[in-house]
């Protein structure tokens, strides 16, 4: 292909790619953003095919079907709340592929100049990082792992001094470029640091984890771009590496933690023990039909989804619920936090998936105003995003930007028990005069409600 129209075809790309993540930034336009960007994906692939001497159409073909197969089970298959571990294991794959074609260019001998050896180590080195870094994030998360931070003494000395000897190799493969030997230490070494990294980490933080990781297997497709000479690839690893970085920084700033606090603060067990959670206090319970008679006269409410209403999947209870409120002329609204759940954007997806109008989500800074107006603020399996204690300096979540739910006129709050959200804290909304608690599972509490405010 002449290297002209090559080129022409990677700008309509990286156009289209562009395009495609903006259009990605509102669920309006998500689904549009995202055939567009696997459009231009689709159109690099095919320009790339076409332009390089395939050795093997059989092998390429192989990876296609076998990769289509899977992706499409995968999709199929993995449960929402499973969506983050498996993001976590695409990045890994990500970062391992850039690492393979690196080592293999360097192998081969193409890289034998300073600055392709520079390209090509530091694809190594971020990929194999990402990859074993991302299969122990999927670990803590699914449970295969333990979800406490794992220290030990001298845990960033001993970080450091592998990260120096890190460098020592890479530069020993730059210098002689296509050293097997320099290259397998490298290799190895940052498999190991990519584990070390990880560990000392809670599981509570896995998603920011799996974001960053995401942000380096962008960095390292960004350098097997460099080895290739391919810079659409540089140009798509980047895109990847500035986004990934962005949600990483946006999911801090939610949680009010520092990147810093997060990658060595060993916060959160990991494991939903009780800590502090106030079994003896007197709370006042509810019932579905008293909830129901609640909700059907109020002419304002607010519903504050979490976590649990994505392990109850109560979604489309909660459009049926809201649909006949709606009906009844109350004015209904969703309070979205920007980390309820166990990944960003989790309550916009579900509630889309259940075609709740996107107009009816307001965003944390817009709700929290209208709380002191909200006749019932009802809380369906969220926690930590609605827990007070966030206003005390001393909590281990202080400063977090929480949802107003305290200062809402009623609040029903669902979930199964008193036991505490992610943070492992008690909530001391629960035992608030005007706190009614219903016991259930979302999805069952949902369906309740629903079926008695018809009846009403
Ligand atoms: P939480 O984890 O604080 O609380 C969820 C609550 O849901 C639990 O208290 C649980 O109580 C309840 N629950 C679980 N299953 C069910 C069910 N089947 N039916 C009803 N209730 C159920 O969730 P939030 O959404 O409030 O907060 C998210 C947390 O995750 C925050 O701490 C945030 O910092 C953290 N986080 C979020 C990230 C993100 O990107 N979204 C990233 C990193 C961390 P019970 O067992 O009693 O039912």
């Amino acid at each position: 292909m002449p290297p002209l129209i090559l080129d022409l075809i990677y700008i309509v790309s990286a156009v289209l790619f562009v395009l495609g993540l903006k259009r990605l930034g509102s669920p309006a336009t998500a689904r549009e953003g995202n055939a567009l960007a696997a459009g231009a994906m689709l159109l690099a692939v095919v320009a790339t095919l076409l332009d390089r001497s395939i050795v093997s159409w059989e092998v390429i073909a192989a990876g296609l079907v076998a990769g289509a197969i899977i992706g499409a089970v995968l999709a199929r298959t993995v449960k929402m709340t499973a969506m983050p571990q498996l993001v976590g294991v695409f990045n890994g794959f990500g970062g391992g592929a850039s690492a393979l074609v690196a080592a293999a260019e360097l192998l081969r001998g193409a890289q034998a100049d300073i600055p392709g050896g520079i390209s090509a180590a530091i694809g190594i080195l971020i990929g194999t990082v990402t990859f074993s870094g991302s299969f122990i994030a999927f670990g803590k998360l699914q449970g295969f792992i333990t979800g406490r931070p794992v220290t030990y003494p001298l845990q960033r000395t001993g970080n450091l001094l592998l990260f120096v000897a890190l460098l020592v190799a890479a530069g020993a493969l730059v210098v002689g470029p296509g050293d097997p030997v320099a290259l397998g230490i490298l290799a190895g070494l940052a498999f190991l640091l990519g584990i070390l990294l990880v560990i000392p980490i809670g599981g509570a933080d896995m998603p920011v984890v799996i974001s960053l990781l995401n942000s380096y297997s962008g960095l390292a497709a960004a350098a097997a771009g460099f080895v290739l000479g391919n810079p659409l690839l540089v140009l798509a690893g980047a895109l990847v590496g500035a986004a990934g970085l962005i949600l990483t920084r946006l999911m801090c700033r939610a949680m009010n933690r520092s990147l810093a606090n997060v990658a060595f603060g060993a916060f959160g067990g990991g494991d939903a023990t009780a800590v502090g959670s106030d079994e003896d206090r007197p709370v006042r319970r509810t019932t579905a039909e008293e909830a129901a008679l609640l909700l059907a006269y109020a002419s304002s409410v607010v519903i504050v989804p979490g976590y649990g209403l994505a392990v109850a999947q109560a979604q489309h209870e909660v459009k049926k619920l809201t649909d006949l409120l709606l009906a009844r002329g109350v004015k209904v609204k969703f309070a979205i936090h920007p980390v309820a759940g166990r990944m960003p954007g989790h309550m916009n997806v579900l509630l889309a998936e259940s075609d709740v109008p996107y107009d009816l989500l307001v965003d944390l800074d817009e709700i929290n105003p209208e709380f002191p107006r909200t006749d019932v603020a009802v809380v369906v399996g969220a926690n930590d995003v609605i827990n007070p204690l966030a206003r005390d300096p001393s909590s281990v979540i202080a400063g977090m930007p929480i949802l107003d739910v305290d200062r809402a006129r009623n609040a029903i709050v669902i979930k199964r028990s008193l036991s505490p959200g992610f943070a492992g804290i008690d909530n001391p909304i629960f035992y608030e005069e005007r706190t009614l608690m219903l016991f259930a599972d979302a999805r069952e509490a949902m369906a309740d409600l629903a079926r008695e405010v018809k009846e009403i």
